[in-house]
């Protein structure tokens, strides 16, 4: 299983949804209960009760152009997760788990296929905890994927709720990082005007994922879980003072967290460095310390939002630190 890491960057954010997942979907959909149009711009999907997916295609569903784009950027290995939005999570439980195995199958062969530079990151279905965790095992152990990543607001599953219990067992035991992400069929539409879902949305529902995790007592009950907030944890390190200071005074109090509030929790956490901005990322920097920040790019999305290293190459980082972010951090954590 193990695989030499090419030198350079880490990506550990990026999506994919694989061509050959898309292909096989189109003749298998139907019987999962989804619905597959191509276009000429890729697969349309829709699933059960959702609207349909923009199509998937392109840069989205191949190596290709990612690779040139990757080597131009000093990146060695992206670690690619599936595209959120075709995971399943509104399918029936039997059905659900049996279209994330597919998936993961698919996205597994795409990253061998592709060259030493792509690992990948696991799906799980999320409607029965011990299924995510039999998935988890069997994705690590089987497929050689390094972690998960889940959708922070899947319609109507509660990541926070009690039925995942056995899943973050498993993370835990399996020692493979857990990332947070959102969706684009989160609850955001209902709370907020549509032209915010990108920016706002999706973040929104890492940041009220997280704190709810942390509410729990999710961490002093597995305290070597490694949980990463994508897109440096939205919100969340700039709210976490209000937070906790609501958990304190017992406005917000569902549980007696071990390490006194909320705000302790926020250096147990990992964050990616996609928060676009150098004044985010010397904050998340200053609240989890250069060994909990590490690369991601947010493929497809990384080549409009500008320059790779323009928040971590501009704000005097010293070498060793900007090492740990860029690449040690990612081999240490993620095991690839
Ligand atoms: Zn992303």
């Amino acid at each position: 299983m193990a695989q030499e890491t090419p030198t350079g960057f880490i990506d550990v954010h990026a999506h994919i949804a694989p061509t050959s997942f898309l292909k096989e979907v189109n003749k298998s959909g139907k019987s999962f209960g989804v619905g597959v149009e191509e276009t000429d711009g890729g697969h349309a999907l829709t699933f059960p009760g959702l609207p349909t997916l923009r199509a998937a295609g392109g840069s989205l569903a191949d190596t290709v152009a990612r690779s040139e784009w990757m080597q131009e950027q000093g990146i060695g290995s992206q670690y690619m997760a599936a595209w959120l939005d075709i995971q399943g999570y509104t399918l029936p439980k039997d059905k659900e788990a049996e279209w994330v195995r597919l998936l993961n199958e698919h996205m597994a062969q795409t990253a061998k296929d592709s060259g030493d530079a792509f690992r990948s990151i696991a799906a799980v279905p999320l409607r029965d905890g011990e299924q995510a965790a039999r998935e988890l095992e069997y994705a690590v152990k089987t497929l050689g994927m390094l972690g998960a990543m889940l959708p922070s607001d899947p319609a109507d599953v509660d990541v926070a709720g009690v039925e995942l219990e056995p899943f973050w067992a498993a993370a835990e035991e399996l020692d493979v990082p857990v990332m947070l992400h959102g969706a684009s069929h989160s609850k955001w539409p209902q709370v907020g005007p549509s032209y915010l879902a990108f920016s706002m949305g999706r973040t929104l529902d890492t940041t009220i994922l997280a704190a709810k995790l942390i509410h729990s007592g999710l961490l002093d009950r597995h305290p070597e879980l490694k949980l990463m907030l994508c897109h440096g944890g939205g919100s969340l390190p700039f709210l976490i003072g209000r937070v906790d200071v609501a958990y304190r005074r017992g406005m917000e109090k569902v549980t007696e967290l071990e390490r006194g509030g909320p705000e302790d929790y926020m250096s147990m956490l990992y964050y990616d460095t996609v928060t676009v901005n150098p004044r985010s990322l010397k904050l998340l920097l200053d609240m989890a310390g250069p060994e909990h920040v590490l690369l991601g790019t947010d493929w497809v999305w990384a080549a409009m939002s500008g320059g790779l290293m323009d928040a971590v190459g501009t704000i005097g980082l010293n070498q060793a630190d900007q090492d740990l972010i860029t690449r040690q951090n990612a081999l240490r954590l993620f095991k690839g």
